[in-house]
């Protein structure tokens, strides 16, 4: 198999054209790696070709790496992976090196011309590769998008897009690209001065080849290979460069909070590199990049986000045997907040859909709620004004059920209410065909006992959305007792359709993702009442890299709904609800009307503008503040485990299946410390021993909520690891 085609044309140009078979999108594994590699060499050392084309075959130019080479550099290099990996990268740079010296002596002459031509997206290595050539030319496609994202999955661009980009341009322009991984259509490119020219799609080729033609030594000379170059922006000595620099620290240190190694890595890859020439720069840059690679937080991070991620939008867990069932028609119940955003990002990607409520007027009401969102799209120029027409004209709004006729599948958000559910169920059921799936989006209500208000309790499940619904990408999937595999597959179908990724669970009180974060925020609010200070509660979890402290996520979920919840739960589990301090805390607070954000008072203050100014003062004097203050490790322990044996216990008992789904659930649903690639993901990092330990201190001391779930003390007495027996592998071969 050939990843990369070779041919010369008359001019005495060749063009390599990357191509992998049977797939749709260009990946750089190691096989093909070695083919560019002896196909640049070809180019070169041919005496009739003249310069080089790099362009895909595809109608992206590439999506990045094959990220499974980095576990196979790792690998093959036996008892020295760091090693392995090194090698690796260096093999790389090598690579991309010659790319861009092309042949040329030490005085800059004799080179061969290279131009990239992207026809679309260029990720990653994909980008990399470019960024060595001498010109890149982009075709105008809008859909292309061309950046570096490897920060998102913990690693970053380690094939010399680090090196080379903050040789290119300065520090401050390079940080959104290389330290958030924004992502550029061809136009901003160009704007940004990622790509060189931007030109019809049909001239891309012919574009390319003319600047090879003519280019001459010094257009083929990058400005770091001549002599007296200086970085844009300041080396790290300069005082603009110092400036950067110490900035830069702070602002990474500030956003990571330390537990993200890549970000940190990368920038002392840019600031080590900065002052020595290119060629040791890379070179620091691949011992940054293997040290990064080195870290479990990297390999935690790329299968939860990448691997894992991605086999779930794929249908890892989808019924097997079943037909495609895509959505033609979607029914949407309740034009309320999550109903608007539910037809809102189905309407978005063409979907046909019915909102329908109790009366016109409330269903006109949802569809200006989606106007709203198609109006900040457009004035923040993320959508034309067209498309924004086009998205709306898929939605209608009514209040009659007949409209429901032709629906194949219904997602209902109507109020919380089991009765108001059993009877719009059944209003629905009425108008449409057998085949139809009808979908809940309750939070709370059990699945199975909604389904007994459906004429067929096999063809109803949970589709359970996060709010802001348009932002979120976690769907949760729900089946009772009775769902039917059509079901699963339709909801599973449904989720891929409007691009968002699935975990499936079983039915059980709050399903997966609020199982696990309540018992957070319980955490949080209850070590008031021991008097540990409010800040050190919201610090802490943030310094574990929760992106939201319990106080504050109690204050955005609101403090009216946390009482429901409260009442709801304690109802339903009578004797056996686990009162707490947290729940005296809830209702003092909801009695003295301080509802979090929505009223502008909460456990913080806000001004009048919604803006958080600080912790509410009055928490000190309700809860004083006790002299002695626990210690940090201790509090960090509290709130991961109150969330992380959630989800053990939610795999022990079967509500998980998958604890693949489980760590991508946790990371997309409730932003549970990413770096650690999900709880499971956390527990293998940290060990199950070392976990018993913790959670038996804790119990000693807090008591039995944070009891070892007896999985986990089988895994530490068998020194087992959770991916290691129940992960991907373990299934397939079981
Ligand atoms: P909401 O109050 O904003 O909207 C509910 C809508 O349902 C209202 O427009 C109301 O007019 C309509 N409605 C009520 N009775 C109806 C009837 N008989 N027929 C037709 N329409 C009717 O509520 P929401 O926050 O959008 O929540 C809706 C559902 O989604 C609930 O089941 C809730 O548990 C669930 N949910 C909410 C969130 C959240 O964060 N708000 C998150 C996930 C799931």
């Amino acid at each position: 198999m050939t990843d990369f085609h070779y041919d010369i044309d008359a001019d005495g140009i060749a063009t390599i054209t990357w191509d992998v078979p049977d797939k749709s999108m260009n990946v750089l594994n190691l096989e093909g790696t070695a083919e560019l590699d002896a196909l640049v060499d070809k180019a070169l050392g041919d005496e009739n070709v003249v310069g080089v084309v790099i362009t895909s075959g595809k109608a992206d130019f590439a999506g990045g790496m094959d990220l499974n080479v980095i576990s196979k550099m790792a690998e093959m290099a036996g008892d020295d992976p760091a090693r392995g990996l090194f090698d690796g990268i260096m093999n790389f740079h090598r690579i991309t090196r010659k790319i861009e010296r092309a042949g040329m002596d030490a005085k800059n002459k004799g080179g061969k011309p290279i131009a990239a031509a992207l026809p679309g997206t260029a990720l990653g290595i994909g980008f990399e590769i470019p960024l060595a050539c001498h010109r890149i030319f982009a075709a105008d496609n809008p859909k292309a998008k061309i950046g570096l994202p490897e920060i998102l999955v913990g690693i970053f661009p380690g094939a010399g897009g680090t090196t080379r980009l903050s040789r290119k341009m300065d520090m401050m322009s390079a940080a959104p690209i290389l330290m958030e991984g924004k992502l550029s259509d061809p136009t901003k490119a160009k704007r940004l001065g990622l790509v060189d020219e931007v030109v019809p799609a049909d001239e891309l080729l012919s574009a390319a080849k003319a600047w090879v033609k003519s280019a001459t030594d010094a257009d083929i000379v990058k400005p770091w290979d001549v002599k007296g170059f200086k970085m844009p922006g300041g080396a790290p000595y300069h005082p603009a460069g110092f400036m950067t620099y110490v900035g830069a620290s702070a602002m990474i240190h500030g956003k990571t909070k330390g537990v993200y190694p890549a970000a940190k890595a990368m920038l002392s890859a840019i600031y080590e590199g900065a002052q020595v020439p290119f060629d040791t720069a890379i070179r620091i840059e691949a011992r940054w990049f293997t040290n990064v690679l080195m870290n479990p937080s990297s390999s935690a991070m790329i299968n939860t986000l990448f691997t894992h991620k991605t086999a779930l939008e794929k249908g890892a867990v989808r019924p097997a045997g079943i037909k495609d069932m895509k959505v033609r028609k979607l029914g949407v119940m309740g034009a309320g907040m999550m109903g608007a955003g539910i037809a809102f990002v189905s309407a978005r990607v063409g979907i046909e859909v019915v909102l329908l409520d109790r009366d016109q007027e409330a269903a006109n009401k949802g569809l200006a709620t989606i106007q709203g969102l198609l109006d900040q799209g457009v004035k923040r120029k993320k959508i034309t004004p067209e498309k924004s027409t086009e998205i709306i004209s898929h939605v209608s709004a009514t209040a009659d059920y007949a409209d429901l006729q032709g629906c194949d599948l219904i997602v209902e958000a109507v109020f919380e209410d089991p009765a108001i559910k059993a009877t719009v169920t059944k209003a629905a059921e009425a108008q449409l065909s057998e085949d139809a799936i009808f979908a809940t989006n309750t939070s709370t209500l059990p699945i199975t006992e909604l389904a007994k208000a459906s004429r067929d309790d096999s063809r109803y499940i949970g589709i359970h959305f996060f709010s802001p619904v348009h932002l979120m990408n976690l769907v949760e999937i729900i089946k009772g007792e009775k769902t039917g595999d059509e079901a699963v597959a339709k909801a599973l179908d449904f989720v891929r359709q409007i691009k968002k990724t699935p975990i499936v669970v079983n039915d059980a009180r709050f399903f997966y993702a609020n199982r696990c974060i309540l018992p957070y925020v319980n955490e949080g609010i209850r070590m008031l009442d021991e008097g540990v200070e409010p800040a050190m509660v919201d610090n802490v979890a943030k310094l574990m890299g929760m992106p939201v402290g319990p106080l504050q996520l109690a204050d955005e979920v609101s403090i009216d709904l946390s009482m429901k919840i409260m009442k709801a739960t304690q109802n339903a589990m009578g004797d056996a609800y686990p009162y707490s301090a947290a729940d005296d805390i809830v209702e003092k607070m909801f009695n003295d009307d301080r509802m979090g954000r929505k009223n502008n008072k909460g456990f913080y203050d806000y001004d009048e503008k919604g803006k958080r100014t600080g912790i509410w003062e009055g928490l000190r004097s309700q809860w004083p503040v006790a002299d002695e203050q626990p210690d940090i490790t201790e509090v960090k322990h509290r709130l991961a485990m109150a969330q992380v044996l959630e989800a053990v216990r939610s795999f022990e008992e079967g509500v998980l299946e998958d604890i693949r789904e489980g760590d991508v659930g946790a990371i997309l649903g409730w932003g549970f410390q990413p770096w650690s690639g999900g709880p499971f993901s956390w527990l293998d990092m940290i060990g199950a021993e070392h976990a018993v330990a913790i959670c038996d201190d804790l119990t000693a001391k807090f008591g039995e909520r944070f009891t070892t779930p007896a999985l986990l003390r089988e895994l530490a007495d068998s020194g087992e690891t959770f991916y290691g027996k129940f992960g991907p592998k373990a299934k397939d071969a079981a």
